[in-house]
């Protein structure tokens, strides 16, 4: 079946992937994007960063002999970030599974 390229509205067959006129790559065959996995991808970066916080909050006995955390708001900051990256994870999921169905 031939239909007409909405670029230059030459003849178009709805098999190909280009035009062969002007290089118009229709819908059905363009890459379609996937920012379900890109959101899972930030929501464990996130995740990552935030467990690295979160065990640098945690007090630690230095040389001189004073218990000090590594990162003194790392505790409350790296449970947020895990709490955004849980949520990242959890929304790029369902994108990727509404877009399969
Ligand atoms: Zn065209």
């Amino acid at each position: 079946m031939m239909k007409l390229c909405p670029e230059c509205e030459g003849k178009l067959s709805d098999q190909a992937s280009r035009c062969p006129h002007c290089g118009y790559v229709p819908l059905a065959h363009r890459k379609t994007s996937t920012p379900g996995k890109w959101l899972v991808a930030l929501g464990v970066a996130f995740c990552v960063v935030g467990a690295v916080l979160f065990a640098g909050s945690f007090p630690v006995k230095s040389w001189g002999g004073h218990v000090e955390p590594l990162i003194p708001w790392g505790g409350i900051t790296g449970f947020a970030a895990i709490g955004v990256g849980l949520l990242n994870v959890i929304i790029g999921r369902s994108i990727m599974w509404w877009s399969k169905n």
